[in-house]
């Protein structure tokens, strides 16, 4: 199985979710939302095609990451991809975050992008709405967007927001390293 990334494995990110995390840039998004930062991902025939093996092989010998984020582009084009690399993610002990312009509701919806959400601790989900941009939000560029607990909303039934992310950004608050970081 092959995986289409705009950029490859792009370790040491602390801007792409809680801890220090790879980000794989995956290639291709149906939403063209204005004011995109990375609109040469949108299209589904750019980047390059990689063997899914080879992503994991690479990943494993990547040192002192809390966990990996899909991004792009939408990484959820290619759910059955991303759904191997996530499971792998998770077997190696690190966590997944993934965003998308789909709302969790729509994922739910749709068989393949299910069984991927099984695979996803962290969805920060929605388009991406530049009259609702801010600076302010941890993780995420406009309001609209929820970053959810994916496990406990599948177990709720609904979806459960990880409030501490949905607030706005404290400046007043000292950064202190959270006990569950590796590093
Ligand atoms: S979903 Fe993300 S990558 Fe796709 S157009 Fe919107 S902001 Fe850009």
């Amino acid at each position: 199985m092959k995986i289409r990334l705009a950029a490859y494995l792009q370790p040491d990110s602390i801007v792409d979710g809680e801890g220090v995390r790879t980000v794989l840039w995956t290639q291709g998004c149906p939403h063209h939302c204005p004011g995109c930062h990375n609109p040469e991902t949108h299209d589904f025939d750019g980047g390059a095609l990689i063997d899914v093996d080879e992503v994991i092989s690479d990943l494993k010998q990547i040192k002192n990451q809390d966990g990996i984020t899909l991004s792009g582009g939408d990484p959820v084009c290619q759910a059955d991809a991303c759904y191997e690399i996530s499971k792998a993610a998770h077997e190696m002990g690190l966590n997944v975050w993934c965003y998308t312009g789909f709302t969790y509701e729509a994922m739910l919806l749709n068989p393949k992008l299910r069984k991927l959400l099984e695979q996803i601790d962290v969805l920060v989900d929605g388009k991406f709405i530049l009259e609702e941009k801010s600076y302010d939000l941890y993780f995420r560029g406009s309001r609209n967007q929820r970053i959810i607990d994916v496990p406990e909303s599948l177990r709720q039934e609904h979806v459960v927001l990880i409030d501490k992310y949905m607030k706005d950004k404290d400046y007043e608050i000292r950064y202190k390293k959270p006990d569950y970081m590796f590093i």
